[in-house]
């Protein structure tokens, strides 16, 4: 599993993630750091979790690297307390902004989705270094584009990793790709920066076919991928000009994500057998 992990995650420490991303930007990428965790049990462990990206967007900035940091809401106790939660990403936000970093509220399952956009709204109003992550599958998400705080606005877009109920989400792969130009389309319209996260080359294209139509300037937009999945798109991507930022995420626990990685990717696994044989 370890081996298996190594294609996904930058390792179990910060050392390793700083490493990660200064090899990411020796090739040009920009990145984003996420320590692995999410559902902490108790405050300790939500307290523990936010020294950890402190001590992370310091490294960031002593080394100068274009990356910040991504965080899980309930990584930071949201499903515990949201009052706790917000606290500690306040802190974290304050932390950033002393050190010209950013920091991203990442999006989780469905029953979190209220919560999440209301943490945003209040740290949107205190942090311009403030971003947000919104799914297509998600049936309200349009709503939820036009309720966004006034001003500008940073937004991830990504499909959403969660499986959710027919009854609130898109289910089949078309309608996912769909709503989510159709969501590219109003962010851009209303003057977000909008951080495209996906390796769907075809949904791609329709996003930028919208670029070209809304003539988004270039630092309005960026690919965002996940670091191990499709490099070959990233490259073909740089070489057309665009800014691709790749998402490394270290920690010890490592073995739930790889999981999931795995899960998505079965195909991984026989090139790790073949490699470890000397076929590969
Ligand atoms: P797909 O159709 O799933 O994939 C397109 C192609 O890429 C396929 O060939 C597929 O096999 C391959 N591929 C895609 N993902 C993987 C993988 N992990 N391993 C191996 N091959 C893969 N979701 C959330 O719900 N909340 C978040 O906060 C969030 N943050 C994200 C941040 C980044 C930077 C990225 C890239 C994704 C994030 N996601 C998040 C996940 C996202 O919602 C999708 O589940 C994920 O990107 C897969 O969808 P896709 O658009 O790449 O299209």
């Amino acid at each position: 599993m370890r081996r298996l992990a190594a294609r996904y995650i930058a390792g179990e420490t910060l050392a390793e993630a700083l490493a990660e991303l200064a090899d990411l930007a020796g090739r040009g990428h920009p990145g984003i750091l996420d320590i692995l965790g999410e559902h902490v049990e108790d405050e300790g462990a939500a307290r523990a979790a936010a020294g950890a990206y402190g001590d992370a967007a310091d490294a960031i900035a002593d080394a100068k690297l274009d990356a910040y940091v991504s965080v899980k809401p309930t990584h930071f106790g949201l499903a515990l307390d949201p009052r706790l939660c917000l606290e500690l990403y306040a802190a974290l936000a304050e932390r950033c902004r002393a050190r010209g970093i950013f920091l991203r509220v990442e999006m989780e399952d469905h029953p979190t989705t209220d919560a999440t956009l209301a943490l945003f709204a209040s740290l949107r109003a205190r942090f311009s270094n403030v971003g947000i992550v919104l799914q297509s599958r998600l049936l309200r998400t349009p709503a939820d584009i036009a309720a966004l705080p006034a001003g500008p606005v940073d937004v991830r877009l990504v499909k959403g990793i969660y499986l959710e109920p027919a009854a609130i989400a898109h289910v089949e792969p078309e309608p996912i790709r769909a709503a989510y130009v159709e969501c590219a389309r109003l962010l851009f319209a209303r003057g977000a920066h909008v951080r495209l996260a996906t390796h769907d080359d075809g949904l791609a294209e329709r996003c930028l076919q919208v670029v070209r139509e809304q003539k988004v300037a270039a630092d309005r937009y960026e690919f965002q991928v996940l670091l191990g999945v499709r490099e070959e798109l990233w490259a073909k991507w740089r070489r057309a000009g665009h800014t691709v930022r790749v998402y490394v995420p270290y920690g010890p626990e490592w073995r739930a994500y790889s999981q999931r990685r795995l899960r998505k990717n079965p195909q991984i696994l026989r090139h790790v057998m073949r490699n470890a044989v000397g076929l590969g």
